[in-house]
């Protein structure tokens, strides 16, 4: 099967198929008192998966953030709960998931209908903790850090929070029917150097468990139980590609430096603290974008000032002296966050997203602002602004960041005071209107993922019509050269966190209309390494030229 080609690399291995809607019938228990036993090893195990995930989330993002799992533990070890469940089974004998489904139903509609906000909120912990507890009796996984060694995740779509958890000792790669190259799922392969292959139709109809599977997420291939043949062929690819990854590691201290002389930074993209890691290890030599939503996610409640300084103070630390771009939250389009009950839009790219968000949610702003700034402390950190469109909402955003700072200057609270703030260039309008925009920022970092679907109106993630979607198109290519020739008319650089940034393809164009700073997935750096150690301006700056023109 072909599909999108959305993370590099060859895996083979067994294929375990996500199902995330899970229909419960009813049926009779055939044995009463095997069915309770069914129950009570479903329960044990939940309570051994809660504890794990607890104590994971602990040490990756602080015990507040682990505290929703306690929350959960409680709930399988409250007085009522389980024995109303239980009392389904002896009373009516009918099977363990059904009296389960019948039990949360109830309590849920009770907490759904309370009063109170945060009981209110507790109706969506029973419903996941029903859910654990069904996964578990039918011998499901929910959790992608529970999978075997070896497996190869496939599934209709995986959420960017599913990415997240996604353990890369265990998972080889996955395989998606939906997805584009920059969805948010496929971004999240690439930062955890996982191979993938999205847009694929109907892979989940044609796989079962189990099935041997080889991914080729560089051409974008996949193959259902080969035979002998294909596989070794595929062995020896695989093989083959590692060592050529080997071979680039050698340029990890080497800088990117052209031919001709000229210096440009690679950064890399990160997503959670924990991508800081592959970040050092490809050489990058800052963090472009820090995505802050995944803070956000996978969680019942916004996290406090606290937990997010905690955050962003430890990739401040690990990356040293290197610069961090921190981008305030950019929710919306396809990064949901359910908690905030944000109403459903028609349009949601076009919608009530980012910075739009933000400014009018100033609560949630300053308290972000005032966790980088606090983080800002501890080595270099640059605030960078997502969906900008005009210079109003820089100003907006800015105000919001002055009272910030002067919370934290009258509390004594220590940040850099000369903390770079800087804007994404991803709509059209701020583009044509860099000339305006520059003199008020100090960076420009053009997101070309959004830049691309806004200025050619293509959904970056419609499979549909993914051939529209191409940031060569001389129209995209002439807004990026805009941007960066009056950013460099006022003394200010230009960085690129797009997914542009890192294809190899593209890193000549982009080294010719004069880009400063390019950010990509960490595994990306080496290859757009490679290319700039073997290019030379003069030959950039004409292949932009013809760029500009055609395709
Ligand atoms: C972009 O739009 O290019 C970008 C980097 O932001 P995101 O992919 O998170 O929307
Ligand atoms: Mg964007």
């Amino acid at each position: 099967m072909r599909g999108i080609k959305a993370s590099p690399g060859i895996a083979i291995g067994q294929a375990y198929l996500l199902q995330k809607e899970i229909k419960i019938e009813k049926t009779a228990a055939e044995d009463r008192e095997k069915e309770l036993a069914r129950l009570d090893r479903a329960i044990t195990r939940s309570i051994e998966q809660l504890k794990r995930i607890k104590d994971r989330v602990a040490k990756e993002m602080g015990e507040n953030a682990a505290a929703i799992f306690d929350a959960h533990i409680m709930i399988l070890e409250d007085p009522e709960f389980i024995p109303e469940i239980k009392s389904h089974i002896e009373n009516e004998g009918v099977n363990a998931e059904y009296a389960v489904h019948e039990t949360v139903k109830k309590y849920a509609e009770i907490f759904g209908e309370m009063d109170d906000e945060y009981l209110r909120e507790r109706a969506a912990d029973i419903k996941d903790v029903g859910s654990r507890i069904v996964a578990n009796l039918l011998g499901q996984i929910r959790d992608l850090s529970e999978l075997p060694n070896g497996t190869i995740v496939v599934a209709k779509d995986l959420s960017p929070s599913d990415t997240a958890q996604m353990d890369k000792s265990r998972v080889e790669a996955f395989l998606t029917d939906e997805g584009g190259k920059t969805s948010h799922t496929a971004i999240m392969a690439r930062t955890l150097e996982i191979p993938a292959v999205v847009g694929l139709g109907n892979i989940t109809q044609q796989v079962k468990n189990g099935d041997i599977i080889i991914v080729d997420g560089n051409e974008g291939e996949v193959y259902v139980n080969p035979d002998n043949d294909v596989l070794s062929i595929y062995m020896k690819k695989k093989e083959d590609y590692k060592e050529y990854k080997e071979k680039l590691k050698s340029l990890t201290t080497l800088p990117a430096l052209t031919r001709d002389g000229r210096k440009v930074e690679l950064e890399a993209n990160i997503g959670t603290p924990k991508d800081v890691d592959a970040a050092l290890a490809n050489g990058a030599e800052g963090v472009g974008l820090f995505r802050t939503e995944f803070l956000y996610m996978d969680r019942n409640n916004l996290p406090t000032e606290e937990e997010q300084f905690e955050a962003y103070k430890k990739v401040v630390t690990s990356m040293g002296c290197r610069r961090v771009t921190i981008r305030t939250l950019d929710i919306g389009g396809d990064k949901e966050i359910p908690y905030l009950g944000l109403e459903e839009e028609e349009n949601p790219f076009l919608g009530w997203r980012a910075i739009r968000f933000c400014l009018d949610r100033p609560d949630i702003f300053k308290t972000q602002l005032r966790a980088i700034l606090r983080a800002s402390a501890y080595g270099k950190v640059s605030i960078m602004y997502p969906m900008i469109s005009d210079i109003d909402e820089v100003r907006r955003a800015n105000k919001i960041l002055d009272e910030a700072k002067r919370e934290l200057r009258q509390n004594g609270i220590p940040y850099d005071l000369n903390i770079e703030v800087g804007i994404m260039v991803e709509i059209p309008s701020a583009a044509l209107t860099a000339d305006i925009l520059a003199p008020e920022v100090d960076f420009f970092s053009i997101g070309t993922n959004d830049l691309t679907q806004y200025t050619l109106a293509v959904d970056r993630g419609n499979q549909r019509v993914r051939g529209y979607y191409n940031y060569f198109q001389p129209g995209v290519l002439r807004l990026i050269k805009y941007c960066i020739e009056q950013a460099h008319k006022n003394g200010k650089y230009v960085a690129m966190c797009g997914e542009m940034a890192g294809d190899p393809e593209a890193t000549k164009i982009l080294l010719g209309l004069g880009l400063d700073v390019f950010s990509m997935s960490a595994a990306s750096i080496p290859l757009v390494k490679d290319v700039i150690r073997n290019a030379t301006i003069e030959e950039a700056k004409a292949l932009a030229e013809k760029a500009l023109m055609s395709i």
